[in-house]
């Protein structure tokens, strides 16, 4: 039998004990991702959404409910090194040359390091000449880009993005959005992107997710259906403003997502 092609959450919910409170940080959430799907996810800060992403990536477990990627629990997953994840918080080991540090997974896994492959993810995030470079001596930026080319570097079947690019310019922003929906053109790779950008969520993804304000509830699901490739120009369309405008009311105050 083979393992079914998508990713389920069914009804998790994770809350959190601050002392004697209890904080629900994700409420009820209800999702199918099919295999091979972008994924993009918005939400007013604090809504949970590192939170979901942490579920996903097994460095959490929800409180009630179940996740499930293609039959088989999150941990699997990382266990198999099947995923790739940048979140935030996780540093680029300061001790470590800029291509050490992307080349660490092979480490990880036990795996002989791929040195052209770790090459080519350094000139593909625009690092080039910065190989021996120590995360200290470079941007917010160049650091976010390196922690990008980090969790490509195995190959991974489900990628992971939180805010990847919340600390980029934004020239370098927009050229990062055209390499990530190449990266993803090529590898079909399952991805799941928080930005607090709707311009980027709407612009990379198949589908775009709403959470409203804590507890994160899903309470917009879109379908984005421009064709691909798509080009920085999709932007300036009247079609993609109608969207971005939807979406953005419903994550202001007063928008549907404030509503009780
Ligand atoms: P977002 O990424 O949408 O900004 P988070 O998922 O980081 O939101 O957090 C959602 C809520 O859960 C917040 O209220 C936060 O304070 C709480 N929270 C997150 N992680 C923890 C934790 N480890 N311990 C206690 N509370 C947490
Ligand atoms: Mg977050």
């Amino acid at each position: 039998m083979s393992a079914p092609q998508v990713i389920t959450l069914s009804n998790v919910s994770k809350s959190f004990r601050i002392g004697s409170a209890s904080v629900v940080a994700v409420k009820a959430v209800d999702l199918r991702i099919p295999q091979g799907q972008f994924i993009s996810v918005l939400g007013p800060s604090g809504c949970g959404k590192s939170t979901l992403l942490r579920m996903l990536a097994s460095l959490d477990e929800p409180t009630t409910g179940q996740v499930s990627v293609w039959g088989a629990r999150p941990a699997d997953l990382a266990s198999r090194h099947q995923l790739g994840v940048a979140f935030q918080d996780h540093a680029l080991l300061p001790w470590l040359t800029i291509a050490q540090n992307i080349a660490m997974p092979f480490r990880i896994a036990g795996r002989r390091i791929d040195h052209a492959h770790v090459a080519a993810l350094i000139e593909l995030v625009g690092l080039s000449g910065f190989a021996q470079a120590r995360p200290s001596q470079l941007s917010g930026g160049m650091r976010q880009r390196a922690s990008i080319a980090r969790a490509l570097a195995l190959n991974p079947s489900l990628l992971l993005l939180d805010e990847p690019f919340g600390a980029l310019d934004a020239v370098t922003r927009r050229h990062m959005n055209i390499e990530l929906q190449r990266i993803w053109l090529e590898h079909k790779l399952t991805t799941v992107l928080v930005t607090h950008s709707v311009d980027e969520a709407v612009f990379l993804a198949d589908r775009v997710i709403v959470m409203s304000g804590r507890p994160g509830e899903v309470i917009r699901d879109v379908t984005i259906d421009f064709p691909r490739p798509r080009a920085p120009d999709l932007m300036r369309e009247p079609a993609f403003h109608a969207l971005v405008d939807e979406l953005t009311l419903c994550l202001s105050p007063g928008g549907e997502g404030h509503q009780h």
